[in-house]
């Protein structure tokens, strides 16, 4: 769902009709929309449905007859407020199931507003009077941005911790394992080929790819014709908070090392759910000096859990002397130079035990001011 743009003064000419009528009978006999009708609405809104963002299939058959009413969904419903069934502002593009679950389903917190002769003059544009009226539950997409209060998850589903929004995506079931599987795949597609990027290994232009792949699903965020908007914007703003981590690597290789490897270890997922030192269990440290002290961490892996509790601000002197016990310290520092962590660990390398500081002063693989 999201904020749709419509301009309520000008609202279509052959509404204008069907409204005396409304009036003149006090209710509505059959509600038939000119086919104009349907086409400023799919203008409106991008020929997508107002509440689950679903790209409508719209028929180009002759046959207007099965099109007909299955797609103009009444804000409030025709069957409580007769005199609104063609009121421009409570006319919305709709697909049939999101307009078939909703039904007439409109609960309100006040009391029910009734037709008045003073709002003949508004009718086209009432909606906002009458919400602050009766304040409704259901969310009007053209009055309302919603976006920051819907929740996705990367399979697809979505919920709100807003009871106004949650109780809108409960009446249109916008949570429908068909509309899950359909927001899973736009994430999936643009996972895939940043995977695949990454594992062509051979490409020099790794990171530019992988900024343009990122880009590409950005602009196609904001293109207003694609599928499925909010959910785009919330996988762009995921990525902002975590694909980054929020920790900046020292190189490139280091990060395409961290994100190929993040997946597959667990101790790696719980560190980056750490904001602070607090966060980090005793159990979590043990558990880390346990798979390097066991080999089943190889030094990369090590180092790149180091690198990650050093940036959490833990002292990471006992680990770091504890994989030079077990790989050789040229081995150690090799592997810390190449991804030039060797500068910015040195203060903690000056710190080390002094057996192993003699053995890294005399290979001169660090440097020692007063020897
Ligand atoms: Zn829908």
């Amino acid at each position: 769902m999201r904020k749709i743009e419509k301009d309520l003064s000008n609202a279509p000419k052959s509404l204008e009709d069907k409204i005396k009528e409304l009036i003149r009978n006090g209710d509505y006999q059959k509600i038939n929309f000119k086919k104009n009708i349907q086409k400023s609405l799919r203008r409106v809104y991008k020929n997508k449905c107002a509440y689950c963002e679903e790209r409508i299939s719209y028929s180009q058959s002759k046959n207007i007859k099965e099109k007909k009413g299955h797609s103009i969904e009444h804000y409030r419903p025709k069957s409580k407020y007769y005199w609104l069934a063609y009121s421009w502002d409570n006319l919305l593009w709709c697909c049939e199931e999101c307009n078939q679950n909703k039904d007439d389903e409109f609960e309100i917190e006040n009391e029910k507003v009734e037709y008045s002769t003073d709002f003949d003059s508004k009718i086209h544009c009432s909606t906002e009077e009458y919400n602050r009226l009766e304040r409704p539950k259901m969310i009007h997409p053209e009055l309302e941005n919603v976006m920051d209060k819907l929740i996705f998850d990367e399979k697809g589903k979505i919920y709100s911790s807003d009871n106004r929004v949650q109780y809108s995506i409960d009446c249109c079931k916008l949570d429908r394992d068909y509309l899950n599987t359909k927001r899973k795949k736009v994430f999936d597609d643009f996972i895939k080929k940043i995977h695949s990027a990454i594992a062509d290994r051979k490409n020099k232009w790794l990171q530019d790819n992988i900024e343009k792949i990122v880009l590409d699903f950005k602009n196609d965020s904001e293109n207003l014709n694609n599928e499925f908007i909010a959910f785009r914007v919330w996988v762009i703003e995921m990525l902002k908070n975590s694909y980054s981590y929020k920790i900046d690597f020292p190189t490139w290789e280091h990060y395409q090392y961290f994100i190929t490897n993040v997946s597959k270890y667990s101790t790696l997922q719980t560190l980056l759910e750490c904001e602070t030192k607090e966060d980090v269990s005793e159990e979590l440290i043990d558990e880390i000096k346990t798979k390097i002290i066991s080999k089943e961490y190889d030094i990369m892996l090590s180092i790149t859990h180091i690198w990650i509790l050093f940036k959490i601000d833990i002292d990471i002197c006992e680990l770091l002397e504890l994989i030079m016990n077990i790989y050789s310290c040229n081995e150690v520092i090799d592997e810390l130079s190449k991804y030039r962590l060797n500068k910015i660990f040195s203060q903690e390398l000056n710190c080390l035990s002094f057996k192993i500081k003699i053995k890294l002063i005399s290979r001169k693989l660090i440097y020692h001011p007063v020897i």
